[in-house]
């Protein structure tokens, strides 16, 4: 690491021992801001990146709850507001049993960075829990929502904080803590909360956005390299919300996707996989990713292996962090991957990262290839402002637009900090810059 950064990140883990996720993804970012050190000295007088560094507020909280059969159980509340410099805190809510501060610190920090490429006016932040949806009935889990958002309503409003879906936060979730929280504030308050249902203040393809988004993204990298989706070969990892309509949009692109997963293994369907069972398997009956080859005669289930064994030209991966390690790197570019675009939030360990950069594959960041769902979400927002709704078609052109724009705009950047054709950089700086400039204007706050 140059040592301008160094200090800096040599602060970070001392105040924020053991939340190693949070480390991991601090360090990529002050790895490509040095050269902006060197530039503009009015940041590192100003210490600007150590307090972009450092949560505005940080918010963790008991949630008791009741099972179905009367046992009590506590779980652990997080909201981590990061940076309110572009706009009201922004970020989803994360319910799995992995969660904890570290990793709500890293997704916040991404966050930041990530909405301020957006373009749109929206801070950063995020939060969740440590409960798991996962095998609990439809009242259980409202239950806990309820008991989550009692503690959560006092920081949310349209222009403080507004949550989102994440893992384990789908539609369901997010009307059952939107209806808690109108219940509490007796406020019909619709842009507190984005991924709404379309019948009470949700928008047409937020649904969609982050899967389409990274899609369209990985179009832009293949247009900027005289290349289209049209014939390659594609793998997807997991089979949730990102994944689907990941799926969706490479197909309508004139790709194949030809094998994606869940945390139990992986499923390769060599026709390309069918949307309308996987919809049915995983929107539908919440079940496991095996069902599928249960169901479609071309398709296989392999248990607990690695879907980056599969030969692609391209792989998005979309299901959780540090999923692909340099050793799937490795396997990725033997096999001749040529683009990997990340659907999920730093799914890419550093060694894969810097294994593609050796073997010239190409290599888009989360924080600028996922932020389609953001974008939507601030789509919504607007949306719910103006009491209007729009149609899918300009939602979605719309959202082409946003993408396209991050993609020249982390391509260009790269270029003017001397490191053309490294998006992580160009991410990193672009958002950077974006939102150092308003954390400047606002004094030392
Ligand atoms: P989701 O609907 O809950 O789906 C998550 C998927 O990933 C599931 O198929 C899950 O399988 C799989 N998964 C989780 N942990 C895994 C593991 N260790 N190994 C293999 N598969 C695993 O969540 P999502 O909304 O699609 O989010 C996926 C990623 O995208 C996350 O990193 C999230 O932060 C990021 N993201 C989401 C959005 C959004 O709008 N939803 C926006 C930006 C970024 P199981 O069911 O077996 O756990």
């Amino acid at each position: 690491m140059p040592a301008t950064v160094q200090g800096i990140y040599d602060e970070v883990l001392r105040r924020n021992r053991g939340e190693t996720e949070f480390h991991q993804a601090v360090r990529e970012v002050l790895q490509s801001l040095a050269v902006v050190l060197d530039r503009h000295s009015e940041y590192a007088e100003m210490k600007t990146v150590q307090r972009i560094c450092e949560p505005e507020r940080q918010i963790i909280f008991r949630v008791p709850w009741q099972d179905d059969r009367g046992e009590v159980h506590i779980n652990r509340g997080f909201r981590v507001e990061f940076n309110s410099a572009l706009g009201p805190y922004k970020g989803g809510l994360r319910f799995h049993p992995s969660v904890d501060l570290g990793i709500v610190k890293f997704l916040g920090f991404e966050q930041v960075f990530k909405n301020a490429l957006t373009g749109m006016p929206i801070g950063g932040g995020k939060g969740g829990s440590d409960f798991d949806p996962k095998g609990r009935s439809d009242a259980e889990v409202m239950r806990f929502c309820q008991s989550f958002m009692t503690e959560l309503y006092r920081h949310l409003g349209e222009y403080t904080d507004v949550p989102a879906g994440d893992i384990g936060v789908g539609a369901r979730e997010i009307g059952f803590l939107f209806g808690q929280y109108k219940r509490i504030t007796n406020r019909y308050e619709s842009g507190v909360i984005t991924g709404k249902g379309l019948g009470w203040g949700g928008a047409l393809v937020r649904t969609e956005a982050t899967g389409y988004g990274a899609a369209f993204f990985a179009a832009a990298m293949m247009e900027a390299a005289g290349e289209s989706f049209d014939g390659k070969r594609v793998t997807v990892s997991g089979s949730g919300n990102v994944a689907v309509y990941g799926v969706e949009k490479v197909h309508q692109l004139g790709g194949t996707v030809v094998a994606c997963s869940d945390s139990s293994g992986y499923v390769v369907d060599e026709k390309g996989i069918d949307l309308d069972v996987l919809k049915q398997v995983k929107e539908v009956e919440r079940a496991r990713i095996a069902e599928y080859a249960e169901r479609v005669p071309s398709a296989h289930f392999v248990e607990g292996g690695s879907v980056w064994d599969v030969p692609c030209e391209v792989a998005i991966p979309s299901a959780t962090q540090n999923e692909l390690d340099g050793d799937a790197a490795i396997v990725l570019a033997r096999n001749g991957c040529r683009y990997v675009v990340e659907g999920a939030n730093m799914p890419a360990t550093p060694e894969a990262v810097q294994t593609f950069r050796d073997a010239g594959v190409a290599f888009a960041p989360g924080k600028a290839a996922n932020a389609g769902g953001v974008a939507t979400s601030a789509l919504e927002m607007q949306q719910n402002a103006s009491r209007d709704r729009w149609t899918f078609e300009h939602s979605e052109a719309r959202l082409e637009e946003i993408m396209r724009d991050i993609h020249t705009r982390c391509h260009e950047t790269a270029d003017e900090y001397g490191s053309p054709g490294d998006l992580v950089l160009g991410a990193n700086v672009a958002g950077f810059l974006e939102v150092a400039e308003a954390v400047h204007a606002h004094g030392l706050i």
